[in-house]
């Protein structure tokens, strides 16, 4: 077998693969922040490294891999979220996990094996604070804790910024607590009302950056081999976990490789965010019907460190890719995949010469065993489905019809947002707007009912 070379954002180079453990090999990537439907760019990363792990437990066996991919809980912009619509944050996070992980599985994204949760880990994140404060990496000023940054000589390797961009980059506040305008937020105070933890800096909550530092130590170790997640994490988010974990480990690595994916953006415009305004949510993309194979493939096109541009075109030409492999793939059994589809991915991930491989292997035992290394496989066939429905739908909360095809409830976004929508109404005192909204959706046949944790729905 080749060798399996990834391009390590550290070195700025490709290297080869080697895991510390080869019968433990770990990888965690930074998963979603739960308050919105995630949009198809935010598939990007969970479907590369999907695939990532789909080639690791290919190579080491599945049972050696451990991958974990994090839910971001507690955040401001789910306290906001939860204060406009008069609803508890869990409430929040509850519901756009559930949505997460369901068009996620209907990508094909295998659930990770390990999906911590913030909230989960606040002891993990408060005792890793402490060690730093011991070391004199961090300090305590007006009741909040913060990272020390030119206590950290090595600090700022990951994203080789300069002191000023990297201040400007981080939009860090130049608040007057601070020693340094580079040091960032351990801990926050809570006012009262608001979701926090009692700390022996009193009662708060994290920072953004310590959850995956103090989970990845609790479930994984002091380092692990892969670290993932969008060109965008690289600064401030990994440069700060790698700093934070570094110094709380007497210098270990945080990640022997650190693999980062490009931006999806819209044809004609920067990266996909909710932000600009140019955001097609997976949840509108299968809504349009489009087969879900065909936008995992539309996403796998180009090699996941390159700019993908997002387009209608893009997703017929990849559903006319997909026919011509299911034409070949029939019901033949799997049997190893095709060494050129294996010598792609090893290098680098290389998705795009996969796929041009895939096209040419006549024979179709080989050529399903090679499209599902990819994911490929039609997702309706009975052995997918044997083998994957049981664990997803318990990991992933997805509803599975007899026929063995995914159903994905229809027009949930659009209910969430007249949801958010007549809270706002309600909090301006705007009853007759209120009402009128909840009358629309029960003319839809949607329910709704206020219950002390906020508004829920039904279909009629
Ligand atoms: P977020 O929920 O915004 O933290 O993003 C979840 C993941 O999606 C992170 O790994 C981001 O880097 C990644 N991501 C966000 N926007 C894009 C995009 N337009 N293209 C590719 N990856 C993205
Ligand atoms: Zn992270």
């Amino acid at each position: 077998m080749s060798e399996l070379r990834l391009y390590d954002t550290l070195a700025r180079e490709k290297r080869v693969f080697v895991p510390a453990d080869p019968s433990r090999v770990t990888m965690y990537v930074c998963g979603p922040t739960v308050y919105n439907r995630a949009h198809i760019g935010n598939a990007r990363p969970a479907v590369v490294f999907d695939v990532l792990a789909r080639l690791l437990r290919h190579r080491y066996g599945a049972q050696n891999v451990i991958y974990a991919r994090n839910v971001t809980d507690v955040d401001d912009k789910i306290i906001q979220s939860a204060a406009e619509q008069g609803v508890d944050p869990s409430v929040i996070t509850a519901r756009y996990e559930t949505h997460y992980n369901e068009d996620m599985g209907a990508l094909g994204v295998a659930p990770p094996d390990i999906a911590p949760h913030a909230t989960e880990h606040v002891p993990d994140m408060v005792a890793m604070i402490a060690r730093l404060i011991e070391a004199g990496h961090a300090y305590e000023a007006d009741g909040h804790v913060l990272f020390d940054v030119p206590s950290d000589p090595d600090y700022g390797a990951l994203g080789r910024r300069d002191r000023d961009a990297m201040i400007a980059g981080a939009r860090v506040e130049v608040a007057s607590y601070k020693k340094d305008p580079a040091d960032f937020v351990l801990w926050k105070p809570s006012p009262e009302g608001t979701i926090g933890w009692d700390s022996p800096w009193g009662r708060g909550r994290p920072g953004w950056h310590i959850e995956c530092s103090a989970m990845i130590e609790r479930h994984l170790g002091e380092s692990v081999d892969i670290h993932g997640g969008g060109l965008d994490l690289i600064f401030p988010h990994h440069e700060n976990e790698l700093a934070q974990s570094r110094c709380a480990h007497r210098g270990a690595p945080l990640a022997r490789y650190w693999v980062h994916n490009g931006f999806l953006s819209m044809a004609g415009s920067e990266k996909m965010s909710k932000s600009l305004g140019n955001v097609v949510t997976v949840g509108e993309l299968l809504e349009r019907n489009h087969r879900p194979e065909a936008l995992r493939l539309a996403l796998l096109s180009a090699h996941y460190r390159q700019p993908l541009e997002w387009s209608d075109q893009l997703i017929a030409q990849s559903k006319a890719t997909l026919d011509g492999l299911y034409r070949v793939v029939g019901d033949a059994v799997s049997e190893e995949p095709h060494h050129d589809v294996l010598g792609a991915l090893a290098d680098d991930l290389n998705t795009p010469l996969a796929l041009a491989k895939l096209g040419a292997i006549k024979d179709a035992a080989v050529l399903k065993a090679s499209a599902s290394l990819l994911g490929l496989i039609p997702w309706t066939s009975e052995d997918w489905f044997k083998g994957r429905a049981a664990s997803l739908s318990s990991h992933a909360n997805l509803s599975f019809v007899s026929s063995g095809t995914l159903r994905v409830e229809r027009g949930e976004q659009f209910i969430d947002d007249k949801i958010t929508e007549r809270a706002a109404a309600k909090a301006e005192r705007d009853f007759e707007r209120a009402d009128r909204i909840r009358a629309e959706l029960a003319s839809d046949g949607v329910l709704l009912e206020d219950t002390p944790s906020g508004t829920i729905w039904r279909r009629a």
